[in-house]
């Protein structure tokens, strides 16, 4: 049985090595010329997609590729002196098992753990699927599929061919994230520096394996702003206008804006389809389910989904209605939670007034100064909220695997 997946970044390469392993025939079409190694952004993984990684062979270099930030500095804007928080009381406190690392360091490890049995079309994309399985690319010849699934993120292309334009019910967030590549010599190794002020927030971080560091931006807004995605210019303004007058140190980070070779700006939209499968096509990872970028844990929801898609598909011996409707139950629940979760973060990360930075920044001193067995245990009676992602069960799939 043959089956394509566009996008080759997480969820896709997980989706390829489940998919292989138990006996399937892999293509993978991806619309970068080679795999991505601009480092992106520095991503989450929580419990299960850890034990995923396991199982795959790959901790052990996901681990060796962690970013190390352990210290969150915090400025709160208007008061000198910073706060000091230990992130890993932060963190330890919402899951047992979790690592921080760069997206492209990830993608990476994945991709290495099944290259060899996967067929990778790089520079290319998809341009049609018809309902029996033809599917024609930009470059590559016509081809037939047995399946086909959208791995290619929040904006996907696969998304849009199979269910229109519109078709994937957005929610908007109330804000926008922007992340910028700016010189290392601006950030320090281990350690995360915040500007934090009324609707916005700042920050600056950097890794052992990058050559850069990266500037995150993320503030609020009540209206969905004008701006064509492709109006790069546009969205500067826009960033230089949200961050005016936060802090010399922010100014430099917005300065940036005319050199750097990295630019990513977007809205906080929530995608909420009911169903993400049509046919023998189905989403996978952000371009299904994207809960928010940055605020609901997708990058785990996204190696949970693809490790059950192909589980259920192997279960079903290739039966893609019966998998696709497995697929969709297993993953409602996560999905559905990570929703909730994300649309609670994405209120509060930013606070909106000044009594809500004071407030923020005291829960962040508060977990830091406990011990971390308390913060812990008070943390496990909320399986809901800070533990949510390390609460998620997955079945474990006894298909057949290919030797
Ligand atoms: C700025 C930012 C910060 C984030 N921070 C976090 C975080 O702190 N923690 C966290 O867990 N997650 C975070 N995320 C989310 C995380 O990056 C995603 O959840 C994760 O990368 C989803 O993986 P994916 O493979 O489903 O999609 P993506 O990583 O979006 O990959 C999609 C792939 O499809 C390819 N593609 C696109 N269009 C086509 C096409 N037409 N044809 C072929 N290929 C195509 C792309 O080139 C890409 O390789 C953040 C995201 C952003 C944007």
């Amino acid at each position: 049985m043959r089956i394509l997946i566009s996008g080759a970044s997480i969820s896709g390469p997980v989706l390829a090595y489940w998919l292989t392993r138990r006996g399937f025939e892999v293509t993978i079409v991806e619309r970068a010329p080679a795999l991505r190694k601009t480092g992106g952004h520095a991503v989450d993984l929580f419990r299960p997609s850890m034990e995923i990684s396991e199982k795959m062979g790959v901790l052990p270099k996901i681990e060796a590729h962690a970013t190390g930030t352990d210290t969150l500095t915090l400025y709160r804007e208007g008061v000198q002196r910073p706060a000091r928080i230990d992130l890993t009381k932060i963190v330890g406190a919402t899951s047992d098992r979790h690592v921080e690392i760069m997206r492209d360091d990830l993608s990476e490890a994945f991709y290495d753990a099944g290259r060899d049995q996967v067929e990778y079309l790089f520079g290319d994309s998809i341009t049609a699927i018809s309902p029996a399985g033809a599917v024609t690319f930009e470059s590559a010849a016509p081809r037939r599929f047995d399946v086909v699934v959208g791995a290619d993120g929040l904006h996907s292309n696969v998304r849009r061919l199979i269910f229109g334009e519109d078709s994937g019910r957005t929610r908007f967030l109330g804000g926008y994230l922007a992340v910028l590549s700016v010189p290392k010599m601006l950030a320090r190794e281990g350690e995360m520096t915040v500007h934090v002020g009324a609707g916005r927030l700042a920050g600056i971080y950097t890794a052992q394996p990058l050559d850069d560091a990266r500037a995150l931006f993320l503030f609020r807004s009540k209206e969905e702003l004008q701006y064509h995605y492709r109006d790069v210019l546009r969205q500067h303004e826009l960033l230089r206008e949200a961050f005016a007058g936060m802090d010399p140190k922010v100014d430099g980070w917005v300065a940036e804006l005319d050199r750097t070779p990295t630019f990513y700006f977007d809205s906080i939209t929530q995608l909420q389809m009911d169903s993400w499968s049509r046919g023998r096509v189905t989403l996978v990872g952000d371009a299904g389910y994207c809960p928010g970028p940055a605020v609901g844990g997708s990058t785990s929801l996204s190696v949970l989904g693809a490790y059950v898609l192909a589980g259920e598909l192997a279960q079903a011996g290739g039966d893609y209605e019966r998998a696709f409707a497995a697929y969709e139950r297993e993953m409602g629940e996560p999905v559905r939670r990570s929703r909730a979760f994300a649309r609670g973060v994405a209120m509060s990360i930013v606070p909106q007034s000044r009594a809500g930075v004071w407030a923020m920044t005291r829960a962040a001193q508060l977990v830091s100064a406990l011990p971390a067995g308390l913060t812990k245990a008070v943390a496990k009676l909320n399986t809901k909220g800070a533990r949510l992602h390390d609460s998620m069960q997955f079945k474990e799939y006894s298909a057949p695997v290919a030797g």
